[in-house]
C-alpha cells in the first residue's frame, strides 16, 4: 500500500493534507524520514510513525451485514451456527467481531468491525445512536401501553428504558426507534405494553441502513462517511 493512502485511511486528513505532512518530513518508515508520498508500505512488517508516534498499520474493516434468522451473534459457539460462519474467513482472521447483538431469531442490520474504538462508540450509548426496528406482533398494544413506551417504559424486571419513538404501520406491525441496546429490549418493551413480538428486523443504526444489502446474508464494506459518523 502507498504511504499516502495508508495515512489517509488512518484519518490524517485528505490526500492533499497527507501529502503536506509527508513533505514536512513528519513521517518515518522504519525510523527513516520518508518524503515520497507513494512510498510502498508493507503493512505486515513496516513501522510507521508521524511526529514520532507510531501508528497501527492493521487493516481496519467496517462491514454492514444483513443477518438472517437462525444464527447467533457471536464469533464462535460450540453448538450453534454463528454469524461469522456466513462471512469470508479472512474477516475472522483479521479479528472482525459483531458490534452489539441481535437475537438468534432477529434479522436485519448487523455491523461488524475489528476497530474496537469504533465499536465502543456505537455500543456504549454516549452518542445516542438511534436504531430502528420493524416489528410484527400478536396482541393489542393499548394507547396507554404505547404512551408508556414513548415516555420510557419500565420492563418486567424493573429496568427503566429511555423514551422510544413508535410509528404504527398496522394493527399488527410498527417501527420503533430506540437509542439503547438492552438484552431483548424491543421484545420486552412490546411485551411490557401488552404485545408479543412475532418478527423483528433491524432496519438501521444511525445513518447506516440496509441499502445495498436488501437480501439476507449479504454484506458490504461501509463507506468512509458512515464510518466517520460514529467517530
Ligand atoms: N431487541 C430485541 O428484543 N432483540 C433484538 O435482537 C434486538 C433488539
Amino acid at each position: 500500500m502507498r504511504l499516502d493512502k495508508l495515512l489517509a485511511n488512518k484519518a490524517f486528513g485528505s490526500r492533499k493534507e497527507v501529502h503536506q505532512i509527508i513533505k514536512d518530513r513528519r513521517v518515518t518508515v522504519n525510523d527513516i524520514i520518508v518524503v515520497k508520498k507513494d512510498h510502498p508500505i508493507n503493512i505486515d512488517t513496516d513501522t510507521i510513525a508521524v511526529d514520532g508516534s507510531q501508528i497501527s498499520t492493521k487493516q481496519l474493516y467496517y462491514i454492514k451485514f444483513h443477518k438472517p434468522a437462525g444464527y447467533i451473534t457471536a464469533v464462535e459457539d460450540r453448538s450453534q451456527p454463528v454469524v461469522m460462519d456466513l462471512l469470508p474467513p479472512e474477516f475472522k482472521k483479521m479479528g472482525v467481531f459483531p458490534v452489539g447483538r441481535l437475537d438468534k431469531d432477529t434479522e436485519g442490520l448487523l455491523l461488524l468491525t475489528n476497530d474496537g474504538v469504533w465499536a465502543h462508540s456505537i455500543i456504549n450509548g454516549h452518542k445516542h445512536v438511534p436504531k430502528v426496528y420493524y416489528v410484527e406482533f400478536h396482541g393489542i398494544l393499548s394507547k396507554e401501553g404505547l404512551e408508556r413506551i414513548s415516555a420510557g417504559i419500565v420492563l418486567g424486571d424493573g429496568i427503566q428504558c429511555k423514551p422510544a419513538t413508535i410509528n404504527i404501520l398496522s394493527d399488527k406491525s410498527l417501527e420503533i426507534t430506540i437509542e439503547e441496546g438492552k438484552y431483548h429490549q424491543v421484545k420486552r418493551m412490546i411485551g411490557a405494553a401488552g404485545g408479543e413480538v412475532t418478527y423483528l428486523k433491524r432496519l438501521s443504526v444511525g445513518h447506516i441502513t440496509l441499502s445495498g444489502i436488501e437480501e439476507t446474508n449479504t454484506y458490504l464494506e461501509i463507506g468512509d462517511q458512515e464510518i466517520a459518523d460514529f467517530k
